[in-house]
């Protein structure tokens, strides 16, 4: 995007954070029961029905369906998968690392997150990739909570990476976060690493879909034939976690979890709180 086309952000009233979080408890639940189904034998379009039904049954709609002709309602994407994977026929098999992303509109208003999943048996490296990869992410959303501008997210993803000890994982720069709210994608970006930009400032209204993906090996990815399937040229296994956060006068709260991000944000020192 060209620094002078930048749209602008639209910053939330109390009210419609608070109609978000509606969303985003929908799609926790749609996200649990798509996680909880993903198993050996199963199909990625398996967890697709699975993660739609909950969305039909709360009488939510989908915003991946459609979106520019995306086929589904999820994305599922498996091993050098990245992205933007179709879900289909393709059988999950044990040890294979899925990354389900997925999001919910309720009244108008959009969440988007995203969890990884390791199926049957987990590679311990595997293991370690979605760990530091998901705590990446609460990192980010730490510093949503205490800095003072949304480049400190990209920040504290970076340093976090960094200082984990052992075989160094890549931070893709390819795909970055984004605002969200009336609709999926919004402005600002937000991106996952260190950059000489500190970004626009984090003030109450601000709602930011945070989504660190990293990678066992090269940053490098490509797009397959499908023209929606992200994966890394080298092969190597990547990862995403996701979580749409909102800032208000108070503090921040995680749109797409029950407990506002409570439990994961306490070893950082973070306590969320609950939108006015
Ligand atoms: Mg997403
Ligand atoms: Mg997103």
């Amino acid at each position: 995007r060209m620094a002078f086309g930048q749209p602008r952000i639209e910053y939330k009233t109390n009210a419609q954070m608070r109609s978000m979080h509606e969303a985003g408890l929908v799609l926790s639940q749609a996200l649990d029961a798509a996680v909880a189904a993903a198993a050996p034998g199963k199909t990625t379009k398996d967890l697709d029905a699975v993660f739609a039904s909950v969305l039909k049954d709360a009488g939510a709609t989908s915003n991946f369906l459609g979106y520019h002709g995306f086929p589904a309602t999820i994305c599922t994407s498996v091993n050098e998968e990245v992205v933007h994977g179709i879900p289909g026929d393709r059988v999950l098999q044990d040890g294979d690392i899925l990354s389900i992303d997925g999001g919910a509109i309720l009244d108008g208003w959009h969440s988007d997150s995203a969890r990884t999943v390791i199926v049957g048996t987990a590679d311990p490296e595997d293991q370690r990739l979605s760990d530091v990869t998901e705590a990446a992410m609460w990192h980010g959303i730490a510093a949503l909570a205490t800095g003072k501008f949304v480049g400190d997210i990209g920040n504290a993803v970076d340093d976090y990476v960094s200082s984990v000890p052992g075989k160094a994982l890549g931070i893709l720069e390819d795909y970055v976060g984004h605002g969200i709210g009336s609709e999926m994608h919004m402005a600002p970006d937000v991106p996952n690493y260190r950059t000489n930009h500190r970004g626009p400032k984090i003030r109450p209204g601000l709602c930011l879909a945070i989504e660190p993906m990293l990678v066992r090996g090269s940053i490098e990815t490509a797009v397959l034939d499908d023209d929606w399937t992200v994966v890394t040229t080298d092969g190597k296994r990547s990862c995403q976690w996701e979580h749409s956060v909102a800032v208000h006068e108070k503090g921040i709260w995680v749109l797409s979890t029950p407990d506002g991000g409570a439990a994961k944000l306490a070893p950082l020192g973070v306590v969320p709180v609950p939108i006015p």
